[in-house]
């Protein structure tokens, strides 16, 4: 890329993609659950859904307006127009009792099923609206206004595939066909835990030394947003035995962990310490700022799944980063979801800033134009800046070779606005 400033990656940490490859390659959609449609909502279908009858279901009028043989009426105009005489009134979910015969009309409403003998709709607007008889002033052309049966959807058609998500546009299909309930992959069960003695419940007190939890907050948000179902656990003090038992209970509970914390280098590090005797679980430090030391593993419970565990680094805004590289893509594989992660785009760097070598730098930023889309960091880029992290609309993504990004160059964004 032009005005950036590119060196090798630093061995031996491992690579954003390799890491996310290696979590990925553990997990799959979790297994069909039939559900009600509205619960459905937001789903991944996990059967195609086949017609069981055409929409429209039958030739129905598309205008309020009358029934009538397109041949009567083709000589109408405004200063001469047709009589008809009206022999039966349709509205919406009633059926005619007469049809339509030469010299008659029948009027009908929007849904109303077309009469017998009709082959036209002519519109109220274009006649006098009389209720013995009408007065048309239009001529109308055979099939006018009229849905026909089977034009949207024939019977046995396959409307919707496996491996659609579920939006309010397809829940409208499978309601029109007449589903109450679908296969799908239901939303993983995500547990949240963030482990350290220095936490403490927003709303409890701060001696000195402690903080407010807000790792738990924040993911417990980021999952929902995700699309998942998230259940928070109070934060845990530094203690491996407690740690495991914790993990354990959540056995039976959860489709994921999300823990934060305990995953460094210090000698209080909790998560990475339970976990790693238990020989299912890898701890990496990976080339990326922020969010370095990584965790990952599935806990066995016997069955054929167990529970998959992603322990993030407790500094927050390293939490927030691994989440959207590796917790997000994830979840949504948990949930059979083909678009796993944040769409990528292209914006113009609005002034010159610095990236660390051999890392894969997630800058939090903020827009500063939208045409061109540019963008600049925001906040301070300290992996504990909650304040910064606040105000940032955007991930910059720079690549691990490149150690300095120049105002007008190219760079890579993860809109966390959408
Ligand atoms: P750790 O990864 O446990 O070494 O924690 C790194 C830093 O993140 C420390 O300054 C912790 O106090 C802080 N931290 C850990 N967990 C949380 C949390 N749940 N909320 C806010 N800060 C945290
Ligand atoms: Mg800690």
């Amino acid at each position: 890329m032009p005005g950036q400033r590119r060196t090798e990656i630093t061995p031996p940490l491992l690579g954003v993609d390799t890491y996310l490859a290696n979590v990925l390659d553990q997990v799959g959609p979790l297994p069909p659950i039939g559900l009600s449609l509205l619960d459905a909502s937001g789903c991944v279908l996990a059967a195609d859904i086949h017609a069981a009858h055409p929409l429209p279901s039958f030739d129905n009028s598309s205008m309020d307006g009358y029934a009538v043989i397109a041949a009567d009426v083709a000589a109408a105009t405004r200063q001469q127009p047709v009589r008809l005489r009206v022999v039966d009134d349709v509205p919406a979910g009633f059926v005619a009792t007469e049809s339509v015969q030469p010299g008659t009309a029948v009027r009908i409403m929007t849904g109303a099923p077309v009469p017998e003998g009709a082959d036209a709709v002519v519109q109220v607007e274009r006649t006098d609206g009389g209720e013995r008889v009408v007065a048309i002033r239009e001529p109308v052309p055979p099939g006018a206004n009229i849905r026909r049966l089977g034009e949207d959807v024939l019977s046995g058609e396959v409307v919707l595939r496996a491996g659609t998500l579920l939006t309010e546009r397809q829940i409208a299909l499978l309601a029109a066909l007449g589903h109450d309930s679908v296969q799908v992959h239901p939303r993983p069960r995500v547990v949240v835990l963030s482990t350290g003695s220095e936490l403490v419940e927003p709303g409890g007190e701060l001696r000195k030394g402690l903080i407010h939890d807000s790792n738990s907050f924040l993911l417990v948000a980021a999952t929902l947003a995700a699309g998942a179902i998230a259940y928070r656990l109070p934060p845990l003090v530094d203690d491996e035995e407690l740690v495991l038992t914790t993990l354990q209970d959540q056995l039976h509970r959860a489709d994921l962990v999300l823990t934060t914390g305990g995953v460094s280098m210090g000698a209080y590090d909790p998560v990475k310490a339970a976990l790693k005797t238990l020989g299912t679980f890898t701890f990496t430090k990976v080339a990326m700022n922020p969010g370095m030391p990584q965790g990952f593993g599935v806990l066995q419970d016997g069955s054929p799944r167990g529970l998959p565990v992603l322990t993030l680094p407790g500094n927050p805004v390293s939490a927030f980063v691994s989440f959207e590289a590796f917790g997000r893509p994830l979840i949504r594989t948990l949930q059979g979801r083909a678009q796993i992660h944040r769409p990528a785009v292209r914006a113009l760097a609005a002034c010159d800033f610095r990236s660390p070598a051999g890392k894969r730098q997630f800058a939090r930023g903020r827009f500063t134009s939208t045409s061109p889309l540019a963008v600049e960091p925001v906040g301070g880029q300290g992996s504990h800046v909650l304040g910064g992290l606040a105000l940032a609309e955007c991930l910059i993504v720079v690549p691990e070779d490149v150690t300095e990004v120049s105002a007008g160059s190219p760079v890579t964004v993860w809109d966390l606005r959408t």
